[in-house]
């Protein structure tokens, strides 16, 4: 909600449907004042065989101001099933760590993990033929055509409370990072005709602004260049964001996203384990970056077990050299189940000191951080410097942060 966020996954998923030649509508709940009679109203009207609730994430994943989303979604759940009688499946980039366990604490028929547009209509037969089936593996594959239904959402609502319009190249993340639930996920990209056709449908409706749902833009250098370079040759009057890692990446490249009006790249970095090469790749992505005017800011996960502070320091001088617009740093790590570093740490007797609200839980899903170097070091450490922010402590993202620095 700081900002909301349109449910960009709700309308890829509608669009499968519909192209098979289903009936979808989605109920966008972001702005309900009363939810459930929403649902009942929503229900009443379209009258539909089975409901979908998209979970885009269990909880805020950060330690300071955590929100936990699974026990209101639950209610819903609850009130779909008691009261009106449908069958619900689960779906959405959350659900992805456990979905055994999600479709449990949830009390859910169905859950699909993962891109679930390229099976939705699948799942639907399988139910449909009274499947004992609850847990669907949710795959794509690269250049799937599936027409983005953008009418079923309110797009001027969220124009008027600072959201912004989303669009996506791909999904999945070849990375490995420690403690992501994205790691080594399969890639699927898009074709970017029909990527640059939504961003012009969501232009027609009055979108100029917009934030790529990549969870990193950078996948493959060679197709972010073609993306670019049909972007270009749009002449689209727009501004844009997005998620990078520093890697796939060359001085062209932003060049062309300059071109295309990106303004604003979060950097996404992590200190563990990393190799010289690791940091002179971010100075080179630092500068290559700054070097065309697109701001940068890092967001940067670091105080992993056994990490010194001393280390820590060097790291954000590392980092701070090349003068991204702004570090904000995270010394709290969620742990998710069945990620790297929690495997890690929950097997090391040793680490269960720096767990906060662990209760030999294993699936995790309520939150659970590793913690050694509390808000009092870090601030000690950052010494107050202003290029610094401490994740969490205040609500809001990057783009909303860093606006008034847009071209
Ligand atoms: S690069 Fe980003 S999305 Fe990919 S594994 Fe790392 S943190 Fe996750």
């Amino acid at each position: 909600m700081f900002p909301p966020v349109p449910p960009i996954g709700l309308e890829y998923i509608a669009g499968a449907l519909i192209s098979a030649g289903n009936k979808a509508e989605i109920l966008d709940l972001c702005f309900s004042e009363n939810i459930f009679k929403e649902i009942d109203n929503a229900i009443d009207l379209f009258k539909p065989d089975i409901t979908g609730i998209t979970v885009r994430n269990i909880d805020s994943a950060l330690f300071l101001n955590n929100e936990f989303f699974l026990n209101e979604i639950r209610d819903i759940v609850k009130h779909i099933k008691e009261n009106c009688g449908l069958k619900v499946i689960i779906g959405g980039a959350g659900t992805i760590s456990c979905p055994k366990d999600i479709l449990e604490y949830l009390d859910s028929d169905f859950i699909i993990s993962g891109p679930a547009e390229g099976s939705i209509n699948y799942v639907l037969e399988q139910i449909n033929s009274n499947t004992n089936n609850k847990i669907f593996y949710g795959t794509c594959t690269s250049g799937l055509k599936i027409n983005r239904i953008i009418s079923g959402i309110n797009y001027n609502k969220y124009l008027e409370k600072g959201g912004i319009a989303g669009f996506e190249t791909h999904k999945g993340c070849s990375s490995s990072c420690c403690y992501c639930i994205e790691a080594n996920t399969k890639v699927f990209f898009k074709e970017i005709s029909d990527v640059i056709n939504e961003i012009k449908e969501l232009i027609n409706i009055g979108c100029s602004h917009f934030h790529l749902c990549d969870s990193e833009f950078n996948e493959s250098l060679e197709y972010c260049l073609d993306f670019c370079n049909a972007l270009k040759q749009e002449n689209l009057n727009i501004k844009w964001t997005a998620y990078m890692k520093p890697d796939n990446f060359n001085k062209k490249l932003f060049q062309l996203m300059k071109e295309t009006g990106a303004y604003l790249i979060t950097l996404t970095v992590d200190t563990y384990k990393k190799c010289d090469m690791y940091w002179s790749d971010i100075e080179r992505f630092l500068f290559s970056a700054k070097s065309t005017g697109i701001k940068v800011a890092v967001d940067l996960l670091t105080g992993f077990p056994y990490e010194k502070e001393q280390e820590i320091k060097q790291h954000l001088e590392n980092i701070r050299r090349p003068l991204p617009e702004s570090i904000n740093i995270n010394t709290y790590i969620r742990l998710y189940k069945n990620t790297r570093i929690s495997k890690q740490i929950i097997s090391d007797k040793n680490l269960h000191k720096y767990l906060i609200y662990y209760s030999n839980d294993e699936n995790l899903i309520k939150p659970v951080f590793y913690n050694h170097i509390n808000l009092e070091q870090l601030s000690q450490i950052v010494e107050f410097d202003p290029i610094f922010r401490i994740d969490g402590a205040d609500k809001g993202v990057n783009y909303n942060r860093l606006e008034n620095i847009a071209t």
